[in-house]
């Protein structure tokens, strides 16, 4: 096992920015774009790490930091010898800061409060203070042991304007250097592999602010640079503008990440297309868990890809009753498990009767669909 991180170009598209990343971590290589599905609790809902993997994850946002914390604690997760080996994912692992969920948290109130040394919430059974800030950020991802962590930073709210943008940057930069000297104490996990410490630039929706926080952020020479904030992944035209705001100061060889990015197979095409590497989302699990199934055929199109259906928004509402004796599978031409084996009219059934093993094969389908979008996009890339 080579215990270091490195990252490197393999090919750019001819025309386009997108491009394919190679990048080797302590547990194994990922080649880009790849969709990184999301195990905020140290676990994919209905999926295994087997089922990950068949249907081509590389790569993984396992056990998230604030989760981590609550349930089942630092303690337990260094017990079992870190996160790859408590959820028995042993390849790529990426983890966040936990930045995002107490930022979640702080707009429900009283539940959390964010000041400029941190983050600071109750813990929901034991009622107990626990303070998050870039020092114990940083060692709990030591002790999560991924092969990336993240900075930890202040997630841009669309709505208090640049005033609040400007203090999600400055309190995001200050953070930034703690989080570099914490980690550069010991760059290694509390179990010896090498962990890459990637930064993320913030500024919200504003041009002059994303660039200020871009360059600060690449001045540091991180592993790894992320484009984060409220806006990143919920408003795609908007993700889009920022990611052509920040390109061109962006370098060649540094992975990039959108954080949150993968509502649906066509944002994954677009933000490739403009040149980012690595992204996460809840969304494919979630829309399976509420019956919305990834529909549509991957169309080549002027030398890059669209996905396209002639069903709404490129899904299959499963609910409707004009599955119930549907014997086409989800997609014809899909080539998961589910779609391979069960019908519509069977998916249909298990929803409506709320049958665990509803879940299981939705997740796969709409998983199955990110990964097999990156490898199109891939293959075509390399082409
Ligand atoms: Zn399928």
């Amino acid at each position: 096992m080579n215990n270091h991180y490195h990252s490197e170009l393999v090919k750019k598209h001819p025309t386009l920015p997108a491009r394919v990343m190679r990048m080797q971590t302590p547990h194994g290589e990922v080649m880009t774009p790849h969709f990184m599905p999301v195990g905020t609790r140290a676990m994919l809902n209905y999926l295994t790490p087997e089922d990950l993997r068949q249907n081509g994850s590389q790569i993984i946002l396992g056990g998230n930091t604030y989760h981590m914390l609550v349930s089942p604690g630092m303690e337990v997760i260094q017990a079992a010898g870190g996160m790859h080996k408590f959820m028995g994912w042993h390849n790529a692992m990426l983890t966040d800061s936990g930045g995002f969920q107490v930022f979640s948290l702080s707009k429900k109130g009283s539940v959390c409060i964010i000041d400029d040394k941190g983050a600071h919430f109750k813990h929901p059974i034991t009622g107990k203070i626990i303070h998050l800030n870039s020092m114990t950020s940083i060692q709990a991802q030591k002790i999560i042991g991924a092969d990336i962590i993240m900075a930890f930073d202040q997630c841009t709210p669309e709505t208090g304007g640049r005033e609040a943008a400007l203090d999600a940057l400055d309190r995001t930069h200050r953070w930034l250097m703690t989080s570099i000297e914490e980690h550069e104490k010991n760059p290694n996990s509390a179990y010896g592999f090498r962990q890459a410490l990637f930064g993320i630039i913030q500024g919200g929706s504003f041009r002059d602010l994303r660039e200020q926080s871009a360059e600060f952020v690449l001045k540091q020479n991180l592993d790894g640079i992320a484009i984060g904030g409220e806006v990143i992944g919920f408003d795609m035209p908007k993700t889009m503008e920022i990611i052509e705001w920040l390109r061109p100061i962006l370098p060649d060889n540094k992975m990039r990440y959108t954080m949150g990015v993968g509502l649906d197979p066509q944002d994954l095409i677009d933000v490739v297309g403009a040149g980012i590497d690595i992204f996460d989302c809840v969304a494919p699990t979630r829309n399976a868990r509420h019956g919305s199934l990834y529909h549509g055929k991957i169309v080549e199109r002027d030398g890059w890809l669209a996905f396209e259906s002639e069903m709404d928004n490129t899904r299959i509402h499963i609910k409707k009753s004009i599955y119930s004796r549907d014997d086409q599978p989800i997609m014809d031409d899909c080539g998961c498990y589910t779609c391979n084996n069960f019908s519509r009219a069977y998916l249909h059934y298990l929803f409506k009767e709320g049958l665990i093993a509803y879940f299981h094969l939705s997740a796969i389908h709409n998983i199955h669909m990110m990964q097999k979008v990156c490898t199109k996009m891939r293959e075509i890339i390399l082409r």
